[in-house]
C-alpha cells in the first residue's frame, strides 16, 4: 500500500494527518519531526504571558498521544536532510524513510537582522515551543524589553509583555505599526491605547547594533541614538523553509512553489503551510493552513481537489486595540477609504471598478468584519 511521509509536526503537518485519517483509516502515514512533535497552538505564544502560562501548558496534545489516536508512526526529534527523489526516499538524520507520496509542512525560520555588535547573538526571537521556553527563562527578573519590528508578532508581543508588568519599547523603520497589513490611520490607531498599557515606540528608525552593556544591552539606532534594556526580543518576520526543496532540485521562490494541488513540481511531493508558496502567494496564517490541510487530505485520499482560499480576514491578538484586517496584495491598484470616529478606524480597499477588495478595521469597528467578509465574497 502506498505509504504517506508527512514532514513537519506544526499545525500543517498535524491537520493533514488529522484530514487525511477522516477519509482514510487504514493508509499507512509517518510523520517525520524535528521538534518533540507535541501538538500546540502557535499563535498563543504570543498572548500566553499575561496568562502566566508555562510552555507545556501550552501542548494540546503530547505526541505521542496524537500518533496513537491518529494511527501514525511518528519519528520525532529527526531532522530532514535530504530528499532522494529517484529513489523516493526522505533523508534523515536517524536512517532513510521511503515513501510513496511526499509532504513537506516545515514551516520558516524567523529572519535574523543582520547587527553589528558584541551582543548581535543575544537576541531571541520567538516562533515555537521551545523559543518560548527560553523566552520565559529569559525574562525571569527583567524589567524592560526592546522588541525589534512592529508587524503582527511584534505588535502581540509587545501588549502580552506590556500585560504582564514588562516596560516595552517597540522599534521598527516603519512610521506606523503593522505597516505592511495596515494604512497608515489604521496603524496608528495602536500607538495611543498601547501607550497606556506602558509601551514606548520608536518609529522610523532602524536598530543598527546590540552590545552588552553592565546591566543588561544597549541598541544602537540608524541615526546614533543608543537605549538601554534588559532583554532584546526580534520579531521583524519569517522567510519559509525552502532549503530542503532546493536542494532536491524542486523550484522554489519565496515558497515551496505549489500549483493548486498543493503539488511540487514532482507530482509526488506536496507542500503545506508556512513553507508553501500556493499559486504564488504564502498564506502564514491558520485558517488558510486548516484550508490547505483538508483539501490535500482529500487528494492524498484518492479525490485529486484543488484549494481555493476564500477571503479569511487576519485577527490581530492586540487586546489593548483590537484590530481585523483583510490584507490587499501590496502591488493591488485601489485606493483606501478611511474613517475614524470614537468607534476606532475603519479602513476599506477598493479597486478602480469600485469592488471592495480589502479592509482594515480597529477597535469598534472589529466587528463589522463578517459583514464586510460577506462583501469580499
Ligand atoms: C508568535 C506567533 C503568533 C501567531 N499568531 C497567529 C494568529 O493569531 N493567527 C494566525 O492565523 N496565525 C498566527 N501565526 C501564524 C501561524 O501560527 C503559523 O502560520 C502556523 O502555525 C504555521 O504552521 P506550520 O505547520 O506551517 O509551521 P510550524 O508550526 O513552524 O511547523 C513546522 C514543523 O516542521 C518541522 N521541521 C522543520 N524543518 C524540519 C526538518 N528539516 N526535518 C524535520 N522536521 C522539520 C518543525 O520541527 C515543525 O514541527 C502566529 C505565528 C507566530 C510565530
Amino acid at each position: 500500500m502506498s505509504s504517506v511521509v508527512i514532514v513537519g509536526s506544526g499545525l500543517a503537518g498535524w491537520t493533514a494527518v488529522r484530514e487525511l485519517r477522516k477519509l482514510d483509516k487504514v493508509l499507512p502515514v509517518t510523520l517525520v519531526t524535528a521538534d518533540s512533535g507535541d501538538f500546540y497552538s502557535k499563535p498563543m505564544l504570543s498572548n500566553a504571558l499575561a496568562q502566566g502560562k508555562a510552555p507545556d501548558q501550552l501542548v494540546g496534545t503530547a505526541a505521542d498521544a496524537m500518533a496513537a489516536q491518529l494511527g501514525v508512526r511518528l519519528l520525532k526529534e529527526t531532522r530532514a536532510s535530504g530528499i532522494d527523489r529517484a529513489r523516493k526516499a526522505l533523508l534523515t538524520d536517524r536512517g532513510e524513510v521511503p515513501y510513496a507520496r511526499l509532504v513537506l509542512a516545515l514551516g520558516a525560520d524567523p529572519i535574523r537582522l543582520t547587527l553589528a555588535g558584541n551582543a548581535a547573538d543575544a537576541v531571541l526571537s520567538v516562533n515555537d515551543l521551545a523559543d518560548y521556553a527560553r523566552l520565559r527563562a529569559a525574562l525571569d527578573g527583567v524589567r524592560s524589553v526592546a522588541i525589534l519590528g512592529a508587524g503582527l508578532i511584534g505588535c502581540e508581543f509587545a501588549n502580552d509583555l506590556a500585560a504582564a508588568d514588562h516596560a516595552v519599547t517597540v522599534l521598527d523603520p516603519a512610521a506606523w505599526p503593522l505597516a505592511t497589513l495596515l494604512p497608515q490611520a489604521a496603524g496608528e490607531a495602536l500607538i495611543a491605547p498601547l501607550e497606556k498599557l506602558g509601551v514606548t515606540w520608536r518609529l522610523g528608525q532602524a536598530v543598527t547594533q546590540v552590545d552588552h552593556s553592565e546591566s543588561g544591552y544597549r541598541l544602537t539606532l540608524g541615526n546614533g541614538e543608543t537605549l538601554s534594556t534588559d532583554l532584546v526580543l526580534s520579531a521583524v518576520g519569517l522567510r519559509p523553509r525552502i532549503a530542503l526543496a532546493k536542494d532536491a532540485g524542486l523550484a522554489v521562490n519565496r515558497g515551496i512553489v505549489a500549483d493548486a494541488f498543493l503539488r511540487t513540481g514532482d507530482q509526488d511531493i506536496f507542500a503545506l503551510g508556512d513553507c508553501a508558496e500556493i499559486e504564488e502567494q504564502t498564506r502564514p496564517y491558520v485558517l488558510p493552513i486548516m484550508r490547505a490541510a483538508r483539501t490535500l487530505a482529500r487528494t492524498l485520499a484518492g479525490t485529486p481537489t484543488p484549494v481555493a482560499f476564500p477571503p479569511m480576514p487576519v485577527v490581530i491578538k492586540t487586546p489593548a486595540c483590537p484590530v481585523a484586517v483583510q490584507p490587499v496584495a501590496r502591488d493591488a491598484q485601489g485606493r483606501w477609504e478611511i474613517a475614524a470616529d470614537e468607534r476606532g478606524v475603519r479602513g476599506l480597499f477598493y479597486d478602480a471598478d469600485q469592488r471592495l477588495k480589502g479592509f482594515a478595521l480597529t477597535q469598534g469597528h472589529v466587528d463589522e468584519r463578517a459583514a464586510l467578509t460577506r462583501q469580499l465574497a
